[in-house]
């Protein structure tokens, strides 16, 4: 089957790929069909395959609806000697990072919608929009964002809590609203005093 290019990101090469459409959306199931992939550790290209797995990764909605796709993908052996990596997992260069949960481009959703609107209305609008996440997602993915150090900020600027480990920590996140930048991260919900602007 051909999955029209706007609903898988481009470049990514499947085989077998079966479309299902199910409740709460659309379900995409495939297997990799990239020739070789670079060990992470010397950078060798192998297509020298050692097993199977699956990944479950969160696409860009369609019409409202979700995008779920199961890849199946590789691990590879490193044919390199004097490398200590022996087997490594397919990489996909721009559109999956490794470990990921979704596809790179989703995370661009989450972090244009966070910068926003913060993490609590960022939630909802994705929800709202077949992407359901949570808040501290939302602003995990802000955290991953590089903290630009700057010494002046528009003047509005937006400030939002979130609970991680089960909410035996807080952190909190600053937005500058009008730049759309990431202008402080706190570790610890502690009385802090931050100079801005
Ligand atoms: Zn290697």
């Amino acid at each position: 089957m051909v999955i029209p290019s706007f609903i898988i990101p481009s470049g990514l090469k499947l085989s077998k790929a079966v479309l299902i459409s199910q409740d709460p959306g659309l379900l995409i199931v495939a297997g990799s069909a990239q020739k070789r992939s670079a060990c992470p550790c010397c950078g060798k290209r192998s297509k020298s395959v050692h097993g199977f797995y699956d990944r479950s990764l969160a696409d860009l909605p369609v019409s409202g609806r979700e995008v779920k796709v199961i890849l199946r993908v590789r691990k590879l052996f490193c044919k390199n000697r004097k490398c200590s990596r022996k087997v490594f997992t397919e990489r996909f260069v721009d559109q999956i990072k490794p470990y990921g949960r979704c596809f790179s481009r989703s995370a661009g959703l989450v972090r244009s919608v966070g910068t926003e609107l913060g993490g609590n209305k960022g939630a909802a609008l994705c929800k709202v929009i077949g992407y359901p996440i949570s808040s501290s997602t939302v602003l995990r993915t802000l955290k991953g964002i590089i903290v630009s150090v700057r010494t002046l900020t528009s003047g509005t600027i937006g400030v939002d809590d979130w609970a991680f480990k089960k909410g035996r920590n807080y952190g909190t996140i600053i937005v500058d609203l009008i730049n759309k930048e990431v202008i402080g991260l706190l570790a610890a919900r502690k009385p802090t005093r931050l100079q801005i602007g």
